[in-house]
């Protein structure tokens, strides 16, 4: 219990926020400690290089005084010399190149400096200055040293203080260290401020996500039209979620058509079933029975069949057969198919298609919704009326099939629906349609990139025209 709230209280380190802010204040940490750490190089490596050029100004100094005055004057001017700057700061000593001391300024300070032979030894190699770095008690109290032929045989060993180095040295430590702390806490909090406000977007993608999957579809994420990656998320997101809602009100209803359509031909089947059995047990009413039910179920195979067309065409779920498909002859070969059942209306059919159309796409569906709207303009179109086919190439690259009659039309109020699946603008006006047929084929036109559009007036006639792009788009 006490471990799971634990886990609670640090859940925070998982979030975006946390780990953002804490990179952040790392690399702003870091940079800062890198940069402290140069200035400190270059400060130390200037207070050391102006430590060593006094010592060679002093060991030159009492070169010229060896020259001009003398060793006597020279061992003077080594005491005068420690005892003006500080005895604890500076001390002079006089050797031999061997080693032997023969005078010095006061040593007390500086008793447990020897000489280094080495040094000596690069001396008499050649060397003119060779300098030396000894701890005296712990690192910050260090002493810098200069060893310098200043004549034939007489060598000066120059000790110097670093106590200012020491205390430069801790001082920048300290404040380094304050400075540093500060800045971490200073960078940890701008940067979670920083990244709460970046961030700030995606909480309210997240609330509105849990919104919705509690139930509220039509929830959408505010837009701020900053155009940053947030704002192309929420577009994203709301464009999916646009979809899905239509997708959803399709489906449920689709499902509230299916209950609704398929009951009547169900019940239909059903009463005649009832009928039969109730009324007139002749063979001749069963054999009229089983016709009448073949019959409706046919309708409702075929109801069935569409719709399941429709759903998979729409989804994309059905692979089509791509194919090189010459639309000129499924045009032509509709006009010749249809002639019979429109000359048994006493209609008429013009076709005028123009040859060699060919478009990449699938032959059956495209006969397919070719033929549901040539069918439409035959079923809706009283005696006497005529029906003009047409196919010619359009602008764009397309193609578009014309279907126009002079038949019962349809109203402005009807119009925006008549693509709906199961929609029937009056059902009583034919006793044989379902519904589905310009649902399928605005389905198959989309389905090849193109579209219908449809233009008609009530008792004049209608108008479909169906685009279908020549090559398919990627
Ligand atoms: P149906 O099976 O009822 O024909 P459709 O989806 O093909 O179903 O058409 C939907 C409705 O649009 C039809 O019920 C009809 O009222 C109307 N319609 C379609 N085509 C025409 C047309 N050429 N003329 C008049 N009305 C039409």
């Amino acid at each position: 219990m006490d471990l799971k709230r634990i886990e609670k209280a640090f859940e925070f380190r998982k979030t975006l926020a946390f780990r953002l802010t804490l990179r952040y204040a790392i690399i702003f940490t870091l940079s800062s400690a890198v940069a402290f750490f140069l200035f400190f190089l270059l400060i130390t490596s200037f207070l050391r290089e102006q430590t060593d050029q006094d010592l060679v100004n002093q060991a030159r100094t009492i070169a010229s005084v060896l020259t001009v005055q003398g060793l006597d004057s020279v061992e003077r001017i080594a005491i005068l010399e420690a005892q003006a700057a500080g005895e604890r700061k500076i001390f002079i000593r006089l050797l031999t190149p061997n080693g032997s001391v023969f005078s010095s300024s006061n040593m007390s300070y500086w008793e447990n400096i020897g000489v280094e032979r080495a040094a000596l030894t690069q001396l008499l190699e050649g060397s003119r200055y060779v300098f030396d770095t000894v701890n005296v008690s712990n690192p910050e109290k260090r002493v810098r040293i200069l060893y310098s032929m200043i004549g034939r045989k007489l060598v000066v060993q120059l000790g110097r203080s670093m106590e200012n180095y020491g205390w430069f040295v801790q001082t920048f430590r300290r404040i380094s260290m304050v400075t540093l702390s500060l800045l971490l806490a200073a960078s940890g909090l701008i940067g979670w401020l920083m990244a709460r406000q970046a961030l700030s977007g995606m909480e309210v993608v997240t609330r509105t996500a849990r919104d919705i999957s509690s139930g509220a579809l039509d929830r959408r994420v505010p837009v701020t039209r900053k155009g940053d990656e947030i704002d192309q998320l929420a577009t994203t997101f709301n464009q999916m979620l646009d979809r899905i809602e239509r997708l959803v009100t399709g489906i449920k209803e689709m499902s509230d058509n299916i209950a609704h359509d398929l009951k009547s031909p169900v019940t239909r089947i059903r009463g005649i079933a009832e009928v039969t059995l109730t009324t007139d047990p002749s063979i001749q009413a069963y054999e009229n029975m089983a016709a009448s039910i073949i019959e409706e179920s046919d309708r409702l195979l075929d109801m069935i069949n569409t719709m399941l067309v429709i759903s998979k065409t729409e989804a994309g779920v059905d692979k089509f057969n791509r194919e090189k498909v010459n639309l000129s002859r499924i045009v032509q070969d509709a006009c010749v198919l249809f002639k019979s059942s429109a000359e048994d209306k006493d209609l008429t059919i013009n076709c005028a298609v123009a040859e060699d159309i060919f478009l990449s796409g699938d032959r059956r569906m495209i006969q397919r919704m070719v033929a549901n709207l040539v069918d439409n303009a035959i079923r809706y179109t009283p005696a006497k009326g005529v029906i003009d086919i047409s196919l010619r190439l359009a602008a764009q690259q397309s193609a578009e099939i014309i279907i126009s009659d002079t038949g019962i039309g349809i109203s402005a109020e009807d119009l925006p629906h008549i693509f709906e699946r199961f929609y029937r603008c009056d059902p009583s006006r034919t006793d044989t349609g379902t519904g589905l047929g310009l649902s399928l084929a605005l389905a198959i036109a989309q389905a090849h990139g193109g579209d219908i559009a449809v233009d008609s007036r009530p008792g004049k006639g209608s108008r479909f025209t169906l685009t279908l792009p020549l090559k398919p788009s990627e």
